[in-house]
């Protein structure tokens, strides 16, 4: 038997271990299984290269809970130690690892993962840990290492036994919550569940059928396998159909729709990363999901807040995404600035641009059915990314009313002819509400201008984005001015209205409406053309969208939106009855008739108003 002192400064390490991020207690179990997983695949390396003879034997690590004896059992099959191991690597490196660790991010509010402390954070949860061990390594005798929390260790020769380690942790208080049967099971899912090495904890019956048409069944009792030790994203592409990707989406995320489609990541230079990021249906709304993006190191799930490791715009997609070379042990801010992860957002950020490139390119029009499902996750992309601009702008797409899909560049084909104005700029026409705005719409495709539809939440950003990067394109809104208006031409009808005539219309309309903010101006359109119209003026409603979208109450923008004007066509017949019309209170209600009429036209008669309205058509036609 030996005794030894562990060799710290801190007179006791493991109160500060058990204080240390309470709230991740739980990672004790991932380091001990990925430690002894890591013995395993280290045998097998081993035996690859020859130094290892004979068969290596079923190499099952297993997880064994005693509630009884309060005793938590990770047993491996792996490579072992020697007593000089146990001294090296336990007493020696592994302390001293977990001191540094300690030590570094003691200050650290975020640390995203926590690997590091490694064999030590078994105190989180064991007032003592016990190590039988037998190396793999001829004449090695078995090895019997226990320490109870404090600096001090005991090593003695153990009982002969088969190649491999146990660890014994003695749960105490703080780790009670962990002699519970399900709850281990839920940490092994959680963390261990695509480990590279079977994993058993318990059993399971299994019934089988007798015969082929036997109703009878014989019950087994089978060995309770966590993990799936050949995950997708870990195999080659070639070998995958269609229905592994997805049966592999259904077993990360067994309550969410079917996926539209994937990118299978496979780098080893400069960076080592695989994983598989699948295109989730979006239905044009940011919400917040709940599925996310699993990272894992190895095998090893490391956290589903991937936030600092994937650009933003693509933590909208789901999937797993596997790097041993990305920092784990720094906090969010420093991993954003991180040169490696960097590179990996680059990447990452390149292989989405190329696999949405590829689709639009080989079958344009499954990628236009598509579309309103990725449409939120291009745009964000756009709007965040320049260089991601620089790639999407050749598959972006903007829809019409009439459902044709055009890219940028054909857009501005299609509508240079009619949509130039005598600046020369061009005019974009869009709706946001196609039911709302129906007749603006019906008079600007009439003209035979296109008119996009723009309705999800990001496109008011969207479209300011796409004027600045675009050279004299104007984006507006169908109601934003008449459709003589919207593209202002040279070539402007004249009125058949005198001056007079003019003013006496115009002073008619400002006293029914009654409202100061309210501008009133005529036009001379065509007669075929709508008698009265209200606009919204481009400019300040989309000021509005984008403060309401960015959450900033701007109380005295709430104002500027009802701002509107009111645009008489004095070439219109019914104009030119209203002035001729000597009943003076017939006039009135005429007037008033044309202009509810109007704000009928745009949604915004309501109420008593509405009322008004209904009874003066109903005397009108009577
Ligand atoms: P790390 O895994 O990062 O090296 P740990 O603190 O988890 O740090 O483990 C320290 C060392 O102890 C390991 O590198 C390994 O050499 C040894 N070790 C721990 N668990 C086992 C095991 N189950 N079998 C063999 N060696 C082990
Ligand atoms: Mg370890």
């Amino acid at each position: 038997m030996e005794r030894g002192t562990i060799n710290v400064q801190t007179e006791n390490i493991f109160p500060i271990i058990k204080r240390y991020l309470y709230s991740d207690q739980e990672i004790f179990l991932r380091e001990l299984v990925s430690n002894a997983m890591d013995a395993t695949q280290k045998l097998k390396t081993l035996a690859r290269l020859g130094k290892v003879q004979g068969d290596l034997g079923d190499l099952m690590i297993e997880v064994k809970l005693d509630e009884e004896n309060k005793t938590l059992t990770i047993s491996d099959k792996g490579l072992g130690m020697t007593k000089e191991e146990v001294h090296k690597y336990i007493n020696q490196i592994a302390f001293s690892s977990a001191q540094e660790f300690l030590e570094k991010y003691k200050d650290a509010d975020t640390v995203i993962g926590h690997f590091g402390l490694g064999f030590y954070s078994a105190f989180m949860v064991a007032d003592k840990v016990e190590i039988h061990t037998q190396s793999y390594q001829e004449g090695a005798t078995a090895v019997h290492w226990s320490c109870d929390g404090s600096t001090e260790y005991v090593i003695t020769d153990g009982e002969a036994r088969d190649r491999g380690t146990d660890i014994i942790l003695h749960v105490g208080e703080d780790g009670k919550d962990y002699l519970n049967n399900a709850k281990i099971e839920e940490l092994l899912k959680k963390y261990c569940r695509f480990l590279p090495v079977d994993i058993k904890f318990g059993t399971q019956e299994q019934n089988i059928p007798k015969g082929d048409d036997s109703e009878e069944v014989e019950t087994f009792t089978v060995d309770n396998i966590i993990n799936n030790t050949q995950p997708a994203w870990k195999r080659s592409p070639s070998e995958l159909k269609d229905e592994d990707y997805i049966s592999f989406y259904r077993e990360l995320y067994p309550y969410a729709e079917p996926p539209l489609f994937w990118i299978h990541l496979n780098v080893d230079f400069p960076f080592n990363l695989t994983g598989i990021l699948y295109f989730p249906k979006m239905d044009n709304s940011l919400e917040i999901r709940k599925d996310r993006i699993h990272l894992y190191c190895n095998q090893v799930f490391v956290t589903d807040h991937v936030e600092a490791i994937v650009p933003d715009f693509l933590t909208l997609l789901h999937g797993v995404i596997d790097s041993p070379d990305i920092p784990l042990n720094v906090s969010r801010s420093a991993l954003q600035s991180d040169p490696e992860v960097k590179k990996i957002n680059k990447h990452i950020t390149k292989k989405v641009a190329d696999k949405l490139n590829g689709m639009f390119k080989n079958d344009r029009e499954g990628f236009e059915k598509k579309w309103s499902d990725i449409s939120i996750l291009i745009k964000y992309g756009i709007l965040s990314d320049d260089k991601f601009y620089e790639r999407a702008e050749k598959f972006c797409l903007l829809e019409n009313t009439k459902g044709k899909f055009f890219t940028i560049q054909e857009l501005q084909e299609a509508t240079k002819a009619l949509q130039t104005d005598k600046n020369g700029t061009l005019v974009q026409l869009y709706t946001n509400d196609e039911k709302a705005q129906h007749s603006y719409i019906e008079a600007s495709t009439a003209k035979g201008y296109e008119v996009l539809k723009l309705n999800t939440l990001i496109d008011a950003h969207f479209i300011n984005h796409l004027e600045s990067k675009l050279q004299q394109v104007q984006f507006k809104r169908v109601d934003a001015n008449t459709a003589d208006k919207l593209i202002e031409k040279e070539d402007a009808l004249t009125s058949v209205l005198t001056e007079e005539q003019e003013t006496k219309v115009k002073d008619l309309f400002t006293n029914t409406i009654d409202n100061k903010s309210v501008g009133v101006t005529l036009e001379a359109m065509s007669p075929e053309d709508k008698p009265i119209m209200i606009t919204k003026p481009e400019f300040l409603r989309r000021m509005k969208d984008m403060a309401a979208l960015s959450g900033q109450n701007m109380g005295y923008m709430q104002g500027m939106s009802d701002m509107y004007n009111v645009t008489v066509n004095s070439n219109h017949p019914i104009i030119s009855k209203v002035l001729e019309e000597g009943d003076e209170a017939k006039q009135k209600d005429l007037t008033k008739q044309l202009y509810d009429l109007a704000l009928l036209q745009q949604n915004m008669l309501s109420g008593e108003d509405l009322t008004n309205f209904i009874n003066r058509s109903v005397n009108l036609i009577g």
